[in-house]
């Protein structure tokens, strides 16, 4: 099954719902990073859960979460668009754990219970929109149901999961946001919590072979939902030689020389994607002849 998210409607318009299956999309960030098992976990749901934020937004917008607390994973940073691209990476990818008391991986070790996560989106303004709260429990799927209650004032639920196989690889990762629209009655409201309360793990879900579709059936019931758009996603990062050659441009021609004179050669490696660029010392002299200074 490709990976794909659903942007959708419930209960007449009062609730909007996002359901995503991201095993392909965490598997391919897992396989460019080598993520241990803990470490995928947490990589992978804040990516889906970014994938899913980068589906509310339009155009050419898109958005960075960063997960900031005091485990030994480090930083765990996920960029998204509107067009269902995501990639992301965190420091330390080598961090894995045993299973917590509840059989699952341990994230929020992983995580720390202590720190921020902060929402940058770029929507194309002067300023970027920027949105920052505590870690509540270093999960992720509550630390942003806390953003979205908090930073946008949308009460909300976010489920995310990842589950991993004996060799590593991605058994099967994905998600749901679903969140109230102002103007919802108590009674939606309740209905909704009492659904949400007894749903399954998002990921026995997803490996059971239930699609986006059928996620939001299992929350919503089949009269009630409407879906409105389906988008494709996928690990894309946005890096290339050519930028890596702007950017060793920009460094200016004793650098360049530098370069040459020590190296022979230089090498990049992408944060976002673990790819790695060579320049020649041929290709470095090229672009000493057209910098600046
Ligand atoms: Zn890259």
């Amino acid at each position: 099954m490709k990976d794909y998210l659903l942007k959708a409607t419930a209960y007449d318009g009062k609730v909007r719902a996002y359901a995503i299956s991201s095993t392909n999309t965490v598997e391919e960030a897992r396989r460019r990073h080598d993520t241990w098992a803990t470490a995928s976990a947490a990589l992978g749901r804040t990516m889906t859960i970014s994938a899913m934020m980068g589906a509310m937004l339009k155009g050419d917008n898109s958005l960075t979460a960063k997960v900031e607390g005091n485990g030994p994973i480090g930083a765990i940073i996920a960029d998204s668009d509107a067009t269902g691209d995501v990639r992301g990476y965190v420091t330390n990818p080598h961090v894995d754990f045993d299973l917590n008391e509840k059989g699952k991986l341990d994230v929020a070790r992983a995580v720390g219970t202590e720190g921020n996560l902060s929402v940058v989106k770029d929507l194309g303004l002067k300023e970027n929109f920027t949105g920052q709260v505590p870690i509540v429990s270093g999960e992720i799927g509550e630390d942003f149901t806390y953003y979205f209650a908090n930073s946008e004032q949308t009460p909300s639920a976010v489920g995310a999961g990842v589950l991993v196989n004996p060799d590593l690889s991605i058994l099967a990762s994905g998600g749901f946001i679903v969140q109230v629209m102002p103007g919802a009655d108590e009674k939606v409201i309740n209905r909704l919590e009492e659904k949400i309360q007894g749903f399954p793990a998002i990921s026995t879900l997803i490996r059971e072979g239930n699609s986006p579709e059928q996620i939001l059936e299992r929350l919503f019931g089949t009269d009630d939902v409407t879906i409105h758009g389906r988008l494709p996603v996928r690990f894309q990062c946005r890096c290339s030689k050519e930028r890596v050659e702007r950017a060793v441009l920009g460094m200016g021609r004793d650098e360049i020389q530098n370069m040459i004179d020590e190296d022979h050669g230089a090498e990049a490696t992408c944060h976002f994607c673990h790819e790695v660029y060579y320049l020649s010392e041929q290709e470095l002299e090229t672009l000493k002849q057209s910098a600046d200074h």
